[in-house]
């Protein structure tokens, strides 16, 4: 059992504990020479001494630990777990009873009450994502209170936690249980999917587009041209056909993402040859299409929040309105832009700012036809408005 450490907070931050920030950041500390390890239990304390709230340090890039308890005599133990994981995945029921979506999250970090770890849920298996070394100091007692919370095929992990918050391939996924098919066959409301749960950081989709994706297929697909950029499986692309596009193009620059594209587009029984998956630079594909005088109708913009690549850095706080010129240039009149972004260093206003700014620069005209932020099964925390980190927003070219 992890020692517990009393840690006086300064000042001017016991305001923001108190009502119920869950982030422990470094500067909010007067000292954090008594914590030796990750995974300690804190008792952050206000300069009398008095009681604030029980954390455990773990380092990320976000802060130096988070919020577990707001009682004192609370032990940060298996029943501890449980007592989260429990209603976390109670919250997540519709998802459970929809057979038509197979594949969701069942717990979110802090807006589930514990910082560090997200669960989520793969046709009965469970993949675990540890985010820094602390959290991952309690993986026996997490992994006993999910076993008795959860029936589950098997379960599989995630470390992400080197220095720069990247993934570790150090060993196996495979925690125990069976083990997954490679892939197996998730659904997302009606649509296959094909997951890989042990092939390196990422598993073949990212479930926090689920409604933007059926929005795409339900609403905007029918008979339109598509540009998926910044493609990975083509997840949107698959969605778009299924939908009845005329035509899917996707564009991503890593060489992976040819087959992985194929494959979700196969195992949807959709025609891979009417589609066009190109393994390129999207900013050397933007000055093709503009050459060749293409035009979409509809064009998805997904980029990560930075991305490096030969010719160019991509960051989305500094390079988006960019890249909306660029679409907006292809985009044919009364096409619609889907424009995305998972930075939390942009807010909604600010993503709205770009927006307004590429069409004004442009002299054009456009109308948001819908906003999207994280679904239900992403729980995010009133206090905590970074963790509410996607913005979409469907944009109408006017002119
Ligand atoms: N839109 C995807 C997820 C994107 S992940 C989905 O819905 O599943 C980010 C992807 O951007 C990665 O696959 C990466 O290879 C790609 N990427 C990064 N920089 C790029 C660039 N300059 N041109 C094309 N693709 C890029």
């Amino acid at each position: 059992m992890a020692q517990e450490i009393d840690l006086t907070v300064k000042s001017k931050f016991i305001k923001i504990y108190k009502e119920g920030y869950p982030l422990i950041s470094k500067e909010s500390i007067v000292s954090w020479d008594k914590v030796r390890e990750e995974g300690s239990v804190l008792n952050l304390v206000d300069e009398k001494g008095k009681f604030i709230l029980k954390g455990y340090h773990g380092v990320q890039n976000k802060g130096y630990g988070w919020a577990l308890s707001i009682d004192k005599d609370e032990k940060i133990d298996r029943a501890y777990f449980a007592r989260k994981i429990k209603p976390a995945v109670e919250y997540r029921k519709d998802f459970y009873n929809d057979e038509s979506t197979t594949a969701f999250r069942v717990f979110n970090g802090e807006g589930d009450g514990i910082g560090g770890l997200t669960i989520d849920y793969f046709d009965g298996f469970y993949l675990l994502t540890w985010y820094s070394l602390g959290i991952y100091e309690f993986k026996s007692d997490i992994l006993e209170a999910l076993k008795n919370s959860v029936k589950y095929k098997g379960m599989y992990q995630k470390k992400r936690f080197d220095s720069k918050g990247k993934y570790l391939d150090d060993e196996d996924d495979f925690i125990c249980g069976d083990k997954a098919e490679a892939p197996i066959l998730v659904k997302e409301n009606g649509t296959n999917f094909a997951i890989y749960l042990d092939d390196g950081a990422m598993v073949g989709v990212f479930l926090d587009q689920r409604d933007v994706r059926k929005t795409i297929r339900d609403t905007y697909a029918k008979g339109k041209t598509v540009l998926n950029t910044f493609s990975y499986t083509g997840a949107f692309s698959v969605f778009a056909a299924l939908g009845g596009s005329s035509k899917t193009t996707s564009v991503d620059l890593a060489k992976r993402s040819l087959n992985k594209t194929k494959e979700q587009f196969l195992v949807n029984k959709i025609d891979v040859d009417k589609q066009d998956i190109i393994v390129e630079d999207v900013f050397n594909y933007f000055k093709y299409a503009l050459k060749k005088n293409l035009l979409f109708d509809v064009v998805v913009l997904d980029p990560p929040s930075f991305a490096r690549s030969k010719k160019h850095t991509f960051s989305a706080s500094k390079d988006y309105v960019n890249l909306l010129k660029e679409a907006i240039n292809i985009t044919n009149k009364g096409g619609i832009i889907v424009a995305s972004t998972n930075s939390a260093n942009v807010s909604m206003q600010t993503f709205n700012d770009f927006i307004s700014k590429a069409f004004k620069e442009l002299n054009g005209k456009y109308e948001v036809k819908e906003r999207f932020s994280l679904p239900k099964d992403f729980r995010v925390l009133e206090k905590f408005k970074e963790g509410d980190y996607l913005k979409v927003v469907f944009i109408k070219k006017v002119e």
